[in-house]
């Protein structure tokens, strides 16, 4: 028997999880290691976190790798699977993380500032950690790759199109697994029109039809789309050139949009959903009036770009877990044939529609895509 490892590296999280390797892999142990830096923490699923200590990036996949030793049992991790935000215009799919690849990856780092360099960090220190292990890319953007040109394009003059400033889409991941799912249990379903409400501390929206993107919410940064916890969401590119005339520096800028902004910024109270519901702050309700409003905007502009609706799947932490705004996501949008099953959504029921739409919640699981694409890569 053989393991796989997957690793989703963050700005100061690296989440991990140990699989024996199948074509459907099994789940052996998760965990991640948190606030990487001086003092980083790393914990085991259903154990309590345990200090490791001043950590990058290296010394994290050290500390994962001497974690699961136990579960190893002598074992070789025979590959490593890395979630890889941006695959730019070249990858579509999984790929063996060669020099070559990793040097392309590199050259994307533009494109993606605050995510790619830990991605790449986590993929060295991998290397370092299990060298005779197989290391494979998986991407956020290759599930977005067939766009059609109106959704790849923005309007400006043709070069910055083809030097690569293009509309990708991001949360690949969880809309494969979610897609995958569909095809499995709802099989109808899969073959339709179908809109994925990725709602977690990221939030995008994706419009699927027969199981593949054709449109999506985020543009060319994870910037684009629906506000986010701390993240902006769409914005009008003139209020950057005002905020540039004020002499806001880029650093300036972008720490704003990425770290001060969305439901933190507009509440000044929390990212966190489950703090904005319970606050009886005038500020946190009306961040929220905002994030249900832009949902519900883009639900329009994604059911005109399928000419109609089968569908709507809510996933990530908010999606699955924050019945009220589902329902407030819906309201009244019979004209779309979505109706809310009032009952199996306060239970968070899997199917929770009562119209001629389906509406279901379904729990993403982007590793397990990660774990099968690197098993598909060792069985081959
Ligand atoms: P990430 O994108 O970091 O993986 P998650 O998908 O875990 O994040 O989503 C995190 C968000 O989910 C947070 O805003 C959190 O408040 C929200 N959330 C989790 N559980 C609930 C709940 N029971 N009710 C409302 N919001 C929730």
């Amino acid at each position: 028997m053989s393991a796989v490892l997957t690793l989703n590296a963050g700005s100061s999280s690296l989440k991990f999880a140990l699989y024996r390797a199948a074509s459907e892999p099994e789940v052996l142990r998760s965990g991640q290691v948190e606030n990487i830096g001086p003092v980083a923490r790393l914990s085991l699923r259903g154990g309590a976190p345990r200090e490791i200590g001043p950590a990058d990036h290296v010394v994290a996949v050290r500390a994962i790798f001497t974690a699961l030793e136990g579960a190893l049992k002598g074992q070789q991790v025979e590959g490593v699977g890395h979630r890889i935000v941006h695959g730019g215009k070249a990858f579509g799919a999984p790929v063996e993380l060669t020099e070559e690849v990793l040097a392309q990856l590199e050259a994307l780092i533009p494109l993606a500032p605050l995510h790619q360099p830990n991605n790449l960090a986590a993929v060295r220190a991998a290397q370092a950690a299990f060298p005779d292990a197989r290391q494979i890319g998986c991407f956020d953007t290759a599930f977005h790759r067939g766009h059609p040109f109106v959704n790849d394009a923005f309007a400006l003059p043709r070069r910055f199109y083809d030097q690569g400033v293009r509309r990708y889409g991001f949360h690949g991941l969880s809309y494969d697994y979610i897609a995958g799912v569909l095809k499995r249990d709802w099989p109808e379903l899969a073959q339709g029109r179908v809109v994925i409400c990725h709602l977690g501390n990221g939030a995008s929206m994706c419009a699927v039809a027969q199981g593949r993107s054709r449109g999506s919410t985020m543009g060319f940064s994870a910037l684009d789309g629906l506000p986010m916890g701390t993240r902006c969401g769409q914005l009008d590119p003139g209020v950057l050139l005002y905020l540039m005339a004020q002499g806001m520096t880029h650093a300036q800028i972008e720490h704003m949009l990425y770290s001060e902004s969305g439901l933190m910024g507009l509440s000044q109270i929390s990212n966190d959903m489950r703090m904005l519901l319970q606050s009886e702050d005038p500020r946190a309700a009306e961040a929220i009036d905002y994030y249900v409003f832009r949902i519900r905007r883009e639900m329009g502009a994604m059911a005109a770009v399928l000419n109609g609706l089968d569908g709507v799947v809510f996933t990530g932490g908010i999606g699955e877990n924050a019945a009220p705004i589902r329902a407030r996501v819906v309201e009244g949008m019979d004209f779309l044939g979505l109706r809310l099953d009032a009952d199996a959504n306060a239970a968070s029921a899997v199917s929770v529609g009562a119209g001629a739409a389906k509406i279901l919640v379904i729990k993403t699981d982007e590793e397990r895509v990660i774990a099968r694409a690197v098993a598909a890569a060792l069985a081959a």
